[in-house]
C-alpha cells in the first residue's frame, strides 16, 4: 500500500513600489527606486478550522507597509527572508500550524532578477 497524503497550497502575488539603498555596494549605494513584485506561497497538509491554509488578507497586510513607505536597505535575498519569516510568524497563531510544509517567497526587484526563499518542514 502506498501512503499518500492531501497538500492544500494558496498563493498570493503582491507589489510594491519602494526606494532602495545599499550603502556598501559600488553601484546601488546611490538612492533608487524599484517596483518591486512577487508571490507567497503556502503548503498545508490541514486547513485551519475556519477553512483557511492562510487567510489572503493575512499575506496582503504583511506586504503592504512596504509600499511607499521606507527606504529599503536590504538585498532581494533578506528581503525575501524577511517577508517569509512574517508568513511564518502569522502562521504561529493559526490551529493548522503543526500541518504547516513549506513557504515560499519569489521577490523580483527588477524585469531581469529575482530572489527565492523558502521554509519547509524537517522530513520526519
Ligand atoms: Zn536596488
Amino acid at each position: 500500500m502506498t501512503d499518500s497524503m492531501a497538500t492544500y497550497k494558496v498563493r498570493r502575488g503582491f507589489s510594491f513600489e519602494s526606494a532602495h539603498q545599499l550603502p556598501e555596494h559600488p553601484t546601488c549605494s546611490v538612492i533608487h527606486g524599484h517596483s518591486y513584485r512577487g508571490e507567497i506561497e503556502i503548503s498545508a497538509g490541514k486547513l485551519s478550522s475556519n477553512g483557511f491554509v492562510i487567510d489572503f488578507g493575512v499575506l496582503k497586510d504583511i506586504t503592504a507597509p512596504y509600499d511607499h513607505a521606507k527606504i529599503l536597505t536590504q538585498t532581494a535575498e533578506e528581503l525575501a527572508a524577511e517577508i517569509g519569516t512574517s508568513v511564518l510568524r502569522q502562521m504561529e497563531g493559526q490551529d493548522n500550524r503543526s500541518h504547516l510544509i513549506s513557504v515560499r517567497v519569489i521577490l523580483w526587484e527588477t524585469a531581469n532578477a529575482c530572489a527565492e526563499w523558502e521554509w519547509h518542514v524537517q522530513d520526519k
